[in-house]
């Protein structure tokens, strides 16, 4: 197989099944291409070469022994350095967390090594999952494979870029207010944000619990189904766990069919605020939906307007009380003030270099919504608009079977651009923050190019709770009409990466 960093997960596993290649041959493309390019794209803030070689090697000794795990057993995939490893370090893109080893593997990569695929490495992200940019990271930003001067989307920027790249065939990340799915809109990839507790959270570093979900990252809708068909499912480690028997989702994205398919457009999305190219392709893929099958109707979902003011409360509120066990004590960084001090001046010492701006100011936030005199009037009366979000939700889905809107309302921005406007990064998050709200599953796949910059657009679908299966049928029947009308995948269009000079032309070619 030529080019062995080029193929999907699913192609990579049927040439192993085929014989046609080696676990070790495909990790080894994947480090040599990470070696050629991540210095420019920095998805990749640690990776595991000789460990992950020595996988590889295991995973091609089962497969002769006929003792193969699944059948994505020798596949590579990349962490989110928000899940910890206990072999490689886990630091959540934070300086108080740098190099520190964890005793015990997340679930999720738990059961990435026991299906036997292989970890490249642990993915850049904003420092703690806040950001949308990836340039809150203590480690400095990762760019976009599409224009090395642009933001990859955050906070799993990293995941996301490394699959852009070609640098990992999927990879895991998290998402609180959109950091899967928002990354993927910017890349030109997909990104799966499961149902509130369809994949474990155990030992995912918390930022807000209430809304932290776990999940796919990858360049097909087939793809993301397959990793999130392994790492789904019950675990007794997390008491928000839920005990369902999942459906297969790769069954699902394999048998997509529109027919009969109602779709709601979520109508305080569907064009306010948001860009012209991304408005474009956005109804053009739903043209595309109704023509093939599926009813398009206008829904209401008036709680929505809210929803991110809502969140900038409930994040920072659950945030500041699960980061206050980086106290200098349990974990990683401790700074002693010169001249020694008390516990709280080493405390605090620690705590003011080790966290960045950002995180600062999402603890400051946190604290003083939590504090005695406005606790009902902030976090109360957010909790409250977060019931209402969750009640048009369920009014919304007493008609329809998905919701659909654009994923976020631009394209993906220079770096440093919003960096001085926190507010501004702050609302791009409007489409996608309502489902962490709400705890329903999304899906973000590539929906076609903007016209005024040459950079990816995703299409969002929403569904119940518990209907993660829908989203795979509906995105993968979108997948393959718009693939169909490109003759081939959004990201075979970026030549940059590959092509000297190909940064510009990729701009001026356009999807189209
Ligand atoms: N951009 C959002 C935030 O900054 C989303 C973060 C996330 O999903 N981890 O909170």
């Amino acid at each position: 197989m030529s080019e062995l960093t080029h193929h999907t997960a699913a192609e990579l596993a049927d040439a192993l099944a085929s014989g046609a290649t080696t676990s070790v041959a495909i990790t080894q493309a994947h480090l040599d291409r990470i070696a050629e390019i991540d210095a420019d794209v920095h998805a990749y803030l640690h990776v595991n070469a000789e460990v992950s070689l020595a996988a590889a090697q295991a995973s091609d000794e089962r497969r002769a022994a006929g003792k193969t795990l699944n059948a994505l057993d020798g596949v590579p995939v990349a962490i989110k350095d928000v899940l910890v490893t206990t072999d490689m370090p886990s630091t959540a893109g934070s300086k108080i967390l740098e190099g520190w080893m964890s005793p015990y593997d997340a679930t999720p990569v738990r059961k990435l090594r026991e299906a036997g695929l292989i970890p490249l490495g642990k993915t850049n992200m904003d420092e703690f999952a806040m950001g949308s940019s990836t340039e809150h990271s203590a480690y400095g930003p990762t760019r976009n494979p599409w224009d090395l001067t642009r933001i990859p989307g955050g906070s799993g920027g990293g995941s996301a870029a490394a699959v852009a790249a070609f640098e990992a065939p999927f990879a895991l990340g998290s998402d609180t207010g959109g950091s899967i799915r928002q990354p993927a809109h910017v890349t030109g990839t997909v990104g799966v944000k499961p149902t509130y507790g369809g994949v474990s959270r155990y030992g995912a570093i918390a930022l807000a619990s209430s809304l932290d979900q776990i999940g796919p990252c990858s360049r097909t809708v087939l793809d993301a189904a397959l990793l999130h068909d392994v790492i789904k499912g019950h675990d007794r480690h997390d008491s928000t766990s839920l005990t369902d028997n999942w459906p297969s989702f790769a069954d699902a994205a394999r048998h997509a069919n529109l027919t009969g398919v109602r779709i709601g457009v979520i109508k305080q999305l569907n064009g306010d605020g948001f860009q012209a190219g991304v408005m474009a392709r956005f109804r053009e893929s739903l043209d595309m939906l109704a023509a093939n099958g599926a009813e398009i109707v206008e829904v209401d979902l008036p709680a929505i307007e809210h929803a991110v003011a809502a969140y900038y409360l409930i994040l920072p509120a659950e945030a500041s009380s699960n980061l206050a066990k980086f106290d200098s004590v349990r974990f990683g960084m401790r700074v002693t003030p010169t001249g020694g001090g008390t516990v709280e001046q080493v405390m605090s010492a620690t705590r003011d270099a080790g966290f960045g701006a950002e995180v600062k100011r999402r603890i400051i936030l946190g604290t003083y919504a939590l504090s005695a005199g406005y606790y009902d009037a902030y976090y109360g009366s957010a909790q409250k608009v977060r019931t209402l979000v969750q009640q048009d939700f369920a009014n919304a889905f007493a008609g329809v079977d998905v919701l659909a809107s654009p994923t976020a309302p631009t394209t993906a921005w220079k770096l440093g651009e919003q960096l001085d406007d926190p507010l501004a990064m702050w609302r791009g998050d409007v489409a996608t923050i309502p489902a962490n709200l709400a705890g329903i599953p999304g899906i973000s796949i590539p929906a076609g190019l903007a016209e005024e910059d040459g950079m990816p657009v995703g299409i969002q679908f929403l569904a119940p709770a518990r209907e993660d299966a829908r989203l795979y049928n509906v995105a993968g029947a979108l997948e393959s009409l718009l693939t169909t009308t490109w003759g081939g995948s959004l990201l075979s269009q970026n030549r940059g990466l590959d092509t000297p000079g190909g940064y510009s032309t990729s701009v001026k070619g356009g999807a189209r």
